[in-house]
Order: structure tokens, then C-alpha cells, then sequence
């Protein structure tokens, strides 16, 4: 409806997500991981959680 209103709501959510990094693979939150990166991404929080998941799967 108002453009205005809109582009300037897209303006800032792709001004608040930084290029080049790369999005964790399960929760899709950016991490501080170059998106070149090899292998799956995850946020320090997904990872933990991996972690405990991998801990616990013994
Ligand atoms: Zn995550």
C-alpha cells in the first residue's frame, strides 16, 4: 500500500543483516563465520547445544 512505509521496513532489515557471513544452518541466526566458511554454520548457541546433544548421545 504505502511504499514508503515498506522500503524503508525492507531498508532496515537488510541493513541490520551483515553480508558475507554466514547463517547458522538450524536456527538461520548470522554468526560470525565468513559464509565461504567449510562445512555446516552454527551460532555459538546451536553449537552448544550439538555439543551437549553429541555429549549425552554416548
Ligand atoms: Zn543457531
Amino acid at each position: 500500500m504505502n511504499d514508503g512505509t515498506d522500503d524503508d521496513m525492507n531498508d532496515g532489515t537488510n541493513d541490520r543483516r551483515p553480508t558475507g557471513f554466514a547463517d547458522c544452518v538450524q536456527c538461520g541466526e548470522p554468526t560470525e563465520y565468513p559464509s565461504d566458511r567449510p562445512g555446516s554454520t552454527l551460532c555459538p548457541v546451536c553449537a552448544w547445544q550439538e555439543a551437549q546433544r553429541t555429549a549425552c548421545s554416548g
